[in-house]
């Protein structure tokens, strides 16, 4: 069986204490690989390669270093097929969509800050004549970066980019559900020249060599994309210690629709934002708020497309979704399902798992979920799902929309869809979420600001922002 290897000082080796954890395929329900248990020793020992790995990596000229981390971006881009065929056995994602989205954004990912370093610049205010202020911004040091398994390389290398290209060396963890591309990563990191020791990517359990990265003394700074509750125990852990944090957690999202909107594309949108990626997608919405005025025309044209979406092999570009990532997540989503069953919630469409045939008799597949009558104050309309599960409900005015909308302890993303610019503006402006996307979702700007609001996490990640918190800024002022 195929072994993963962690990347420390710039080698592929092997955990110190020779342990592996099975890694399975969605698709059929079996193992496929093995993937180091690492401990506390190994990032260590990735610690202390990114410690002596710093002063070079940080004092290197800026142009130098942008040039290794875009040809970091063209690797992945040569390598884009092969990745997005790992990213989709190993996640349970259509091959279609990780070709389409997940390996085209992690190569993105890399360029756009490779870029966007060189581009960077720091303050100087004149105070007065003589009097003059100016800021630095510098890296920290040796950064911890912890991703989730929604969209592996995608998410990993929208820490990771920003990290290296600011000055930083990093110990990273991917996660142990999805940690193949990050795997045929590092391969290519060996490739792009990457001074030993500047990047270390380090496989295991989040509780074991997750956690041994975050209470890492020598690691000040810890980038964290994962589900509130472990970004919490993170907090706990990191806040003491004085570390710079960046929470980038759950979500449970609103589809505000208007009776004004553009039907067919609010339609054709909603199904999108609802099940993308198997409903995966922490801005996938959750919660779909339907004006009276278009209720019941919206409701059934929603159920009879969503009735009509195939489920089935990844590999197959038929399929608009794929398998639920792991067993646990397959069996946690049908235990909602049932939840809200007994929350007095009717399913109008799905809400039962698929039996395929032959190899994928045993893998992980639900079909899209749409349920109706539940209120917003239930479990099913507060607690993140993550999976192809959305409610409908009615409102009557914009006040009770946007009620409807604030009433979770999450705020990450929102969606609006109206023909009015004025109300398009008034709800935008009163939603508690950090992105609203108006009559379209999941248009990215590498340069905006992306995190959000409430349970939903502290900082922001995206262009500036990303830079700035991984540089610590110093200001410099001098009379002459
Ligand atoms: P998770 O919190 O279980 O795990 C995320 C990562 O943290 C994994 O690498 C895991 O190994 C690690 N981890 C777990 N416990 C740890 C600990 N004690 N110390 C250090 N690391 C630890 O989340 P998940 O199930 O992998 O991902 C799904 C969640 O991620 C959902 O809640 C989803 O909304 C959220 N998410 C948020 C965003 C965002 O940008 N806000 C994006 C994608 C996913």
């Amino acid at each position: 069986m195929f072994k993963l290897k962690n990347y420390i000082n710039g080698e592929l080796v092997e955990p110190t204490n020779g342990q592996y954890i099975d890694n399975y395929e969605p698709a059929t329900g079996k193992v496929y690989s093995l993937i180091p248990r690492s401990d506390a020793t190994d990032v260590a020992n990735a610690v202390e390669a990114a410690k002596l790995a710093y002063p070079g990596w940080k004092s290197m000229r800026t142009e130098k270093r942008s040039a290794i981390i875009t040809r970091l971006s063209n690797l992945i881009n040569d390598n884009l097929d092969r990745l997005a065929e790992a990213e989709s056995r190993d996640n349970g994602k259509p091959e279609w969509l990780a070709k389409a989205v997940d390996i085209p954004r992690a190569r993105d990912n890399f360029g756009f800050f490779a870029t966007a370093i060189t581009h960077f610049a720091s303050e100087s205010h004149r105070t007065g004549d003589g009097l003059i202020n100016f800021t630095t911004r510098t890296p920290i040091g040796v950064a911890g970066c912890v991703s989730p398994w929604n969209l592996p390389l995608y998410l990993f290398s929208w820490k990771v980019a920003p990290a290296l290209a600011a000055g930083n060396t990093v110990v990273a963890k991917p996660s142990e559900v999805t940690p193949m591309t990050a795997y045929l990563l590092s391969e290519l990191c060996i490739e792009a020249g990457f001074p030993k020791g500047v990047f270390n990517i380090v496989h295991g359990l989040g509780g074991e060599a997750g956690n041994a990265i975050v209470e890492h003394p020598d690691v000040p700074i810890i980038s964290f994309t994962g589900g509130t509750s472990t970004g919490a125990h993170i907090a706990r852990t990191a806040a003491p210690m004085f570390k710079k944090l960046s929470l980038e957690l759950g979500g449970k999202n609103p589809n505000i629709i208007f009776d004004d909107c553009d039907f067919d594309k609010a339609l054709a949108t909603t199904l999108n934002s609802s099940f993308a990626n198997q409903g995966q997608i922490c801005l996938c919405g959750s919660r779909i708020y339907i004006q009276r005025g278009i209720y019941d025309r919206f409701r059934d044209a929603f159920v009879q497309k969503v009735s009509e979406m195939k489920v089935g092999n990844p590999k197959d570009d038929q399929n608009k979704m794929g398998a639920i990532v792991s067993e646990p997540h397959y069996n946690k989503i049908l235990e909602y399902i049932q939840i809200a069953k007994e929350e007095g919630g009717t399913v109008l469409t799905g809400g039962e798992a698929v039996k395929l045939d032959g190899d994928l008799a045993d893998g992980w597949y639900i079909r899209p979920t749409i349920i109706e009558g539940l209120d917003e104050q239930c479990r099913t309309n507060q607690e993140e799902i993550f999976g192809p599960v959305v409610t409908i409900q009615p409102f009557d005015t914009e006040e009770e929309a946007l009620e409807l909308a604030n009433s979770t302890g999450y705020g990450l993303a929102s969606t609006i869809w109206t023909q009015d610019v004025s109300k398009a503006h008034r709800v935008a402006d009163t939603i508690k979420a950090g992105i609203v996307w108006v009559n379209c979702w999941l248009v990215r700007d590498l340069r905006t600001p992306f995190g959000g609001m409430k349970n939903s996490g502290v900082g922001r990640e995206g262009g500036w922002e990303a830079l700035k918190f991984f540089t610590e800024a110093k200001n410099i002022c001098i009379k002459y």
